[in-house]
């Protein structure tokens, strides 16, 4: 039996700066009925409405962004992976320009900022994903695949970095709010202190700091102590879940990704998407794949 679908009780904002424009940034939530999802709003374009939905996303290795009509949001993952790992699935979220604030670089804040505005339950259930085949996508030695062995989503990331903090990373979890909240909310982004100039030279990064990234450099950590010891690891899941909000449905399975980054995700939310839209078509028309096959050999 699916949950009953959420909002939040009240508005709530919080205020920092964007990760690659450096410039003050600041999101409003503000609640929405069942079936609006979650839907971006910029103040300086409000003509358009961003929905959180896989078609409008665009990635770099960095980040994923959301498009419409041109009119751009950024940094959407952390928020994103805040919303699904809570269950929160109907919101607006007005942004003052491009980017969400990156905050302390987790999705912690978020998370804290939605249990002080509290959760609505709303008269309609929520939609899970329709997938009962394994999808995998892959590509260098990366991959991410799902089997269907629900009930609940679990995730298992593995990365493996050749650096003496990072290394060999496995977990774990079950992507529920109590689990989600504790044991992956608080991990921070990560990234080299020797790529910081070439990424700022293309225009990125540029509020980027020890206060919002686990900062490494050739033996250790720059930016103070990390939160877990595999708190790389535990962000992979945080952006992975984040990149997965991405569907606008609930998912029932068991998702394994290797050394994957944001690209690679939404690829994978892609083939999951589309393995669900194959099943619609078949339960509409059950005799459509042996119909097929045999115009096929006459
Ligand atoms: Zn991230």
């Amino acid at each position: 039996m699916s949950r009953a679908q959420t909002t939040l009780r009240t508005s709530v904002s919080i205020e920092g700066v964007g990760l690659h424009s450096g410039h003050p940034a600041r999101a409003s939530f503000r609640p929405a009925p069942a079936g609006h999802g979650i839907v971006f709003r910029r103040t300086d374009r409000p003509a358009v409405s961003i929905p959180a939905r896989i078609e409008s996303a665009s990635t770099f290795d960095y980040a994923t962004t959301l498009n419409i009509d041109g009119v751009s949001v950024g940094t959407v993952e952390h928020v994103l992976s805040a919303a699904f790992g809570e269950g929160l699935d109907n919101c607006v979220i007005e942004l003052e320009g491009p980017e969400v604030p990156i905050l302390d670089g987790s999705a912690l804040p978020f998370v804290r900022l939605f249990h002080a505005a509290g959760f609505e339950r709303l008269d309609a259930p929520v939609t899970p994903l329709s997938v009962s085949d394994v999808v995998e996508v892959s590509r260098d030695g990366r991959s991410v695949s799902f089997r269907p062995d629900g009930p609940g989503l679990t995730i298992t990331y593995e990365i493996d970095f050749p650096h003496p903090v990072v290394g060999r990373q496995e977990l774990t979890v079950a992507i529920r709010p109590e689990e989600y909240s504790t044991r992956i909310a608080p991990a921070r982004t990560f990234g080299f202190a020797r790529d910081v100039e070439a990424l700022r030279a293309r225009g990125l990064v540029r509020g980027g700091s020890l206060h919002n990234a686990v900062v490494l450099d050739d033996t250790g950590v720059l930016s103070g102590p990390l939160r877990f010891r595999d708190e790389f690891v535990r962000h992979k899941v945080l952006d992975l879940v984040g990149d997965l909000a991405l569907l606008g449905a609930s998912l029932n399975g068991h998702i394994h990704a290797r050394k994957a980054g944001h690209a690679l995700h939404i690829e994978f939310a892609r083939a999951l998407a589309a393995a669900s839209r194959r099943r619609a078509v078949d339960a509409i028309e059950p005799m459509g794949g042996a119909r097929r096959r045999a115009t096929a050999r006459s």
